[in-house]
């Protein structure tokens, strides 16, 4: 039986506001075992010296694309289904560098589902990586912002993602992503900055095909995730009971409101923000992009902080895989830089993450949780840098980086 005990400078436990003292993990079986001022030491079991450094759960990010790659969107969709999952198990394993020892891939574009396999394979210890949740693909109307079927050849009769229109279309496609393996529904309410030809503050789906989304997928045990934009479209999703709004580009203080009331989760994406802007103003965004984003940055930014003033649940996200998951890192920066406190950031990725995802033995350190534990020189509630600066990560219970491996995150 392996077991390591971690000697740590301070912890953040996922849940407080504060800072623990020096304490001490035992990890064994890929739990912790005891955790307090000082545990047992089993025979031969590792001492990992972590007392320069604050001790954390291992992250959460509750939204990438392992398998798409914005900057060659039509490329990449047309790769074979293996080629996208081989190269998501690529990206996945340099992002746990970073932290992230927990994955949530909200959509491929793919006829098949790669991602779905991917997590199959993580999970059965096939493949070493993170832990894996997926919604296969981004249920979409047509035209919306998940139909990216333009990409295709055309003689290529298959579907990329999940386009339906109507509620039986609707209900078909949700079960077929709950057959195939799908862990939640995943939909955009709302066009995108990315995609051609729809509009982030225009609702999609009327309400009788949102509600029937959102029906089949209960019915079926599954949650919702929604992309959404729009003021109206973040008040449709919260009405028909989504667990998470997406993004929510351009909610406001009712969106907000109706939200915190629901216990519906936002995922804010606000690095990603700042990538877009830092385009827009280098001129490099898409074209398609432009238009929307030129009008609507400030009302996003403006968002963020609505966000950021009430007490909605938030939990971090990314949408790495639309830019690169070395940035990913950054949310930190960019939810404290919006109003969130560091706090507040850290429990986002940690245990208000792990409750949205209803997994209930992460995002925290305690007796019985899994050892997903990560380690960073300098304290992060009082400079949210220091995230940026892990350099110790253990997924369940096996060390995958320590101090002195490899090189630092951009
Ligand atoms: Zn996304």
């Amino acid at each position: 039986m392996d077991a390591t005990v971690l000697v740590c400078g301070a912890v953040f436990d996922g849940s407080s506001s504060e800072l623990g003292g020096r304490t001490e993990l035992l990890v064994r079986d890929g739990r912790i075992a005891e955790m307090g001022s000082s545990v047992t030491r089993p025979e031969g079991a590792e001492l990992i010296d972590l007392s320069e450094r604050t001790v954390s759960p291992g992250f959460i990010d509750t939204h990438v694309h392992l398998t798409m790659d914005a900057s060659h969107l039509a490329r990449q969709t047309l790769g074979s289904s293996a080629t996208k999952a081989l190269t998501g198990l690529g990206l996945a394993r340099e992002y746990l560098d970073y932290g992230f020892t927990t994955l949530r891939d909200l959509g491929s574009m793919d006829p098949d589902f790669p991602t779905v396999d991917l997590r199959d394979a993580l999970a059965a210890g096939v493949v070493d990586g993170p832990r894996l949740v997926v919604a296969g693909h981004v249920i979409s109307s047509t035209a919306g912002h998940g139909d990216l079927s333009g990409f295709y050849a055309s003689r290529w009769d298959l579907p990329v993602s999940a386009v339906a229109d109507g509620v039986a279309q609707i209900r078909r496609v949700v079960r077929r992503e709950h057959a195939h393996g799908s862990d939640w529904i995943k939909t955009a309410n709302a066009g995108g900055y990315f995609s051609a030809g729809d509009d982030p503050a225009r609702v999609t789906w009327f309400d009788d095909e949102m509600e029937a989304l959102c029906a089949t997928a209960h019915q079926l045990g599954l949650p919702v995730a929604v992309h959404t934009g729009a003021a109206d479209a973040c008040k449709q999703a919260v009405r028909c009971g989504a667990r998470s709004l997406e993004h929510a580009y351009l909610i406001d203080e009712e969106g907000v409101d109706a939200a915190t009331r629901a216990g519906a989760y936002l995922v804010p994406t606000m690095q990603m923000t700042q990538e877009d802007l830092a385009q827009l103003r280098a001129g490099t965004l898409p074209e398609q992009a432009v238009w929307k984003f030129r009008r609507d940055h400030q009302q996003i930014l403006d968002s963020q902080r609505i966000m950021a003033a009430s007490d909605v649940k938030v939990a971090f996200g990314t949408d790495c895989g639309m830019f690169a998951f070395s940035h990913g890192i950054l949310e930190f920066q960019a939810m404290v830089a919006a109003g969130l406190s560091p706090a507040r950031a850290l429990r986002a990725a940690t245990s208000v993450a792990a409750e949205m995802l209803a997994i209930d033995d992460i995002g925290v350190l305690r007796p019985g949780a899994r050892a997903d534990i990560v380690a960073m020189p300098g304290n992060p509630l009082d400079d949210i840098a220091a995230t940026a600066r892990v350099d110790f990560v253990m997924h369940s219970g096996t060390v995958h980086r320590r101090p002195g491996d490899g090189t630092q995150p951009a």
